[in-house]
C-alpha cells in the first residue's frame, strides 16, 4: 500500500494547477539511478522546487521540506530523462507540438533536430526551452548541408562555392539556429566547401554537427575541429588506430542504430506497436506503413532479413563497444521523425537506441549514462550539464518507473510519470 495515499493527489494536484514552484514536490523512495554511471542510492528522497532539484540522496541524509507533495516512490526507479541527439521533427507547427508531446511522454525530455527544419519553425526550439508550451528541451540545426537528400524536397542548403556555403552559414546564425548539419553523404560537396562550412561556423560560434558513415570523412571533418558525429564509420571494422584517433580527438558518435532496425523491428512487436503512445509518436504515413499487412508480410518474409540483422550488428556493436570501453562518448540518437524513415517514432526509438549499446555491450548503468548525462554533455558541449543527471541545483527532468532498468534496460519503457523541469506531464 502507498504510504501517503493523500498526498499522492496532492501531488497530481500540484503538477498542473499550483506547480511545484509553490509547494515543492519530494519524491520519496525511489531506487535513484542519477545518470552519473555511478551505483544506484536505495531509498532516495530527491526534492524539486519549481524547475530544480533542491536536494537529492539517500533518505538518511535528505530533509524534507514541510507542506511538500509527497510522492511515495518506493519500488520504482528515478532516473533522469532521455536524451535523443538525432531527430527530426520538420512538421507544420501544431504537429510539432504535439509529436513533442508524444515524445515527452514517453520520457525524453531533451532532443535536438538534425537539419531538416525551415526558417519559420526555429523560434518554436527556443519557446520549449522558455517553457512556452510543454515540449522535451529542444535544439535545431536548421537547414542542413547536403547536396541531393536526405530526402526529396527536404529544406537543406547545397552552396556549390565556398562563399556560398560561408553565406548560407550566416543566414543560419542570423535564425538562431543551435547547431550547423553536414551530411557527408553521396555526392559530398567539395572539400573547399566542406572547410568554409566549419570554418564559417567556428567564425560564428555555431557548433557544427555531421553525419558520418566512412572512415575518410570522418578524418576529414575531425581534421577541421568537427567533434559531434551522427552515425558512426561502417566502411571498415573499427581499428586501434581509430579507437586513438577518436580518443585524442574527443570525438562523440550517436551510432543511431534505431533508425537501420525500425525498418522491421515495429512489424516483429505488434504489443509495441499497438500502443496508443507508440502510435502518437508516428506520423500518419508512418503509422499506414506499419499498418500495412502486405508490406509487413513482405518485410518479414524477406529472405535478406537474418542477414540485413547481422550486419547492422557487425557494422556498429563493436565499434560501440570498443569506443566506449575506450572512454569515447557513444550517445543515444535515433533519427526519429526522419521523414525518409517514417517508421522510426519519438520516444520509443530512444528506449531501443539505449537496449541496443547494452545488447553491443555496455553495461546498462553505461547505458543510461549515454542516454542521459553524455547526451547532455554533447549538446550542452560541457562537463556539468545542468540537465542530464540527478543532483542538487540540475533541472527536474525526471523519468520515474516501475520496474528497474539496471536489472534488465528494457524496463526503461515502464513509465510510471515522467517530470519536465519540476511539473509532471499529463
Ligand atoms: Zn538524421
Amino acid at each position: 500500500m502507498p504510504r501517503f495515499p493523500a498526498l499522492i493527489c496532492a501531488a497530481a494536484l500540484s503538477s498542473t494547477v499550483l506547480s511545484s514552484a509553490v509547494v515543492p514536490t519530494v519524491i520519496v523512495g525511489a531506487r535513484l539511478i542519477d545518470g552519473t554511471g555511478t551505483t544506484p542510492i536505495e531509498d532516495s528522497v530527491v526534492v524539486v522546487e519549481g524547475d530544480r532539484i533542491r536536494a537529492a540522496g539517500p533518505r538518511a541524509r535528505i530533509q524534507i521540506p514541510r507542506n511538500a507533495a509527497i510522492v511515495d516512490a518506493k519500488a520504482k526507479v528515478l532516473m533522469p530523462g532521455l536524451v535523443d541527439v538525432h531527430c527530426h521533427i520538420n512538421q507544420p507547427p501544431d504537429e510539432m507540438k504535439r509529436y513533442w508531446l508524444a515524445q515527452l511522454r514517453w520520457g525524453v525530455t531533451t532532443m535536438r533536430s538534425a537539419g531538416n527544419d525551415k526558417p519559420e519553425t526555429v523560434p518554436l526550439f527556443r519557446q520549449t526551452r522558455a517553457g512556452d508550451f510543454l515540449a522535451p528541451r529542444s535544439y535545431t540545426a536548421g537547414q542542413g548541408f547536403n547536396v541531393s537528400g536526405p530526402y526529396p524536397g527536404a529544406p537543406t542548403f547545397k552552396p556549390t562555392t565556398p562563399d556560398e556555403a560561408r553565406s548560407s552559414v550566416r543566414e543560419l546564425k542570423a535564425q538562431k539556429v543551435d547547431f550547423i548539419k553536414i551530411w557527408m553523404t553521396k555526392p559530398l560537396f567539395p572539400p573547399d566547401v566542406i572547410a568554409a562550412i566549419v570554418d564559417e561556423g567556428r567564425k560564428q560560434g555555431i557548433t557544427v554537427i555531421a553525419h558520418v558513415t566512412d572512415v575518410a570523412s570522418l578524418h576529414q571533418l575531425a581534421d577541421l575541429g568537427v567533434t559531434d558525429f551522427l552515425h558512426n564509420p561502417i566502411d571498415q571494422p573499427v581499428t586501434p588506430d581509430l579507437i586513438a584517433y577518436a580518443k585524442s580527438k574527443k570525438l562523440t558518435f550517436a551510432p543511431t542504430l534505431a533508425n537501420i532496425e525500425s525498418r522491421w523491428f515495429y512489424y516483429e512487436h505488434p504489443d509495441i506497436l499497438n500502443m496508443p503512445m507508440l502510435q502518437a509518436a508516428l506520423y500518419p504515413r508512418g503509422r499506414q506503413m506499419l499498418a500495412d499487412a502486405e508490406r509487413r508480410a513482405q518485410t518479414l518474409s524477406a529472405p535478406d532479413l537474418a542477414q540485413r540483422k547481422t550486419r547492422m550488428r557487425e557494422q556498429t556493436y563493436p565499434f560501440i563497444k570498443a569506443m566506449s570501453d575506450a572512454g569515447v562518448r557513444i550517445v543515444t540518437g535515433t533519427d526519429c521523425g526522419a521523414e525518409a524513415s517514417q517508421v522510426t517514432p519519438f520516444g520509443h526509438a530512444t528506449h531501443r537506441e539505449v537496449q541496443m549499446f547494452v545488447e553491443a555491450g555496455m553495461p546498462p548503468l553505461a547505458a543510461i549514462r549515454a542516454a542521459t548525462l553524455d547526451a547532455a554533455r554533447v549538446i550542452t558541449r560541457t562537463e556539468d550539464p545542468e540537465y542530464g543527471s540527478i543532483g542538487a541545483g540540475k533541472v527536474a527532468d525526471l523519468l520515474l518507473l516501475d520496474k528497474d532498468p539496471s536489472v534488465d534496460i528494457g524496463n526503461t519503457i515502464s513509465i510510471s510519470r515522467v517530470m519536465r523541469a519540476g511539473a509532471w506531464v499529463p
